[in-house]
């Protein structure tokens, strides 16, 4: 089990920080995606394909810079994605909730194999689970990880699965 309340102590000080957003159709099945990557990520899955978020790269990323982003994809997407941040729940559910206050759907990619549930109420959609290199991704029925429909209350891996 993450230790949150420990992080949440050790980073008590820290902000998010994250690399460009992007727009993207694959990461939540039937939404285009705005995709936030928080970068930081203490989870240290062996073999991540994605070692440029360990350390706190990128920019800084606070209210104001969600909304200018916001702004600038706005009709472009209808989903806002966060890679990470559960770390610091506290911090991730003031952006949550203020997208879904926007009328946007929300998600979490997670490499926990569970999030604080304060976390729960904010997302329509959250994928949980480290990566395992010899269990591969959602796209693999092999998976150990979950991608779920927190409104349907669904697992969606089969949608991520066409072989
Ligand atoms: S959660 Fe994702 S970014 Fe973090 S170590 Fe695991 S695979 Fe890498």
């Amino acid at each position: 089990m993450f230790d949150y309340e420990g992080e949440i102590t050790h980073k008590m000080s820290s902000i998010f920080r994250i690399l460009d957003p992007v727009v993207s159709l694959q990461e939540v099945p039937g939404e285009i995606s705005l995709i936030f990557q928080i970068t930081g990520c203490p989870h240290r899955c062996p073999g991540c394909h994605s070692p440029e978020l360990w350390p706190s790269n990128g920019s800084r990323f606070d209210l104001e810079r969600f909304t200018m982003e916001i702004e600038r994809y706005r009709g472009l997407f209808t989903c806002v994605c966060f890679f990470g941040g559960e770390w610091l729940p506290g911090e991730l559910l003031i952006y949550l909730n203020f997208a879904r206050e926007r009328g946007l759907k929300t998600c979490l990619y997670s490499g926990a194999t569970e999030v604080h549930s304060s976390l729960y109420p904010a997302l329509n959609y959250l994928k949980l689970g480290p990566w395992v290199e010899a269990l591969g991704g959602l796209d693999k029925n092999t998976t150990n990880q979950v991608f779920l429909d927190l409104d349907k209350k669904s697992n969606l891996n089969y949608l991520f699965q066409r072989n």
